[in-house]
């Protein structure tokens, strides 16, 4: 009888004019992972290396990005090629598993050789796959699918 007689009705029926009115708004959710957002423009996602116009690696192995990165993930190893001015990336590696998404490499590269993408799904089941070689480096990480 004293639960009946301190329940406040007024606050339940403010609660439930509430969620009434919510019913016939637009959702501001989505049924991830059916449904994905795409991310804004500024984005920070994984490290990705970029080509220019002729298929030719963008970076000249400058080292600003390798310097720079609080979590020492990046490392080059410059190469020379025939016919080419600059120096280019033998191997590029980097380790995803300590990246911070802080974008320090990419502010400090002259020379737009780098950009973070739009990817959002990088978790991994093995830390081997959070390592990534000059041709990992160049598309998409591949997708894991759960397993039970
Ligand atoms: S985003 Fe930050 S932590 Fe990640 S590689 Fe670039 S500088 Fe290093
Ligand atoms: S800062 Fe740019 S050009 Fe310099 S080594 Fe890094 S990716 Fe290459």
């Amino acid at each position: 009888m004293n639960f009946i007689k301190t329940f406040n009705y007024k606050d339940l029926i403010q609660g439930a004019a509430v969620t009434f009115k919510h019913q016939f708004k637009k959702t501001v959710t989505v049924q991830y992972p059916k449904q994905k957002l795409k991310p804004f423009p500024r984005f920070r996602g994984r490290l990705t290396l970029l080509k220019d116009e002729n298929g030719e690696d963008k970076c000249v192995c400058c080292m600003a990005c390798v310097r720079i990165c609080p979590t020492q993930v990046i490392e080059i190893k410059p190469g020379k090629k025939e016919g080419r001015k600059t120096r280019y990336p033998e191997e590029y590696n980097f380790n995803m598993d300590r990246c911070i998404f802080c974008g320090l490499c990419v502010e400090s590269c002259n020379f737009g050789a780098i950009k973070l993408n739009d990817e959002y799904e990088l978790a991994q089941y093995s830390r081997k796959d959070f390592y990534f070689n000059k041709e990992k480096m160049y598309v998409p990480t591949p997708k894991v699918e759960y397993k039970k």
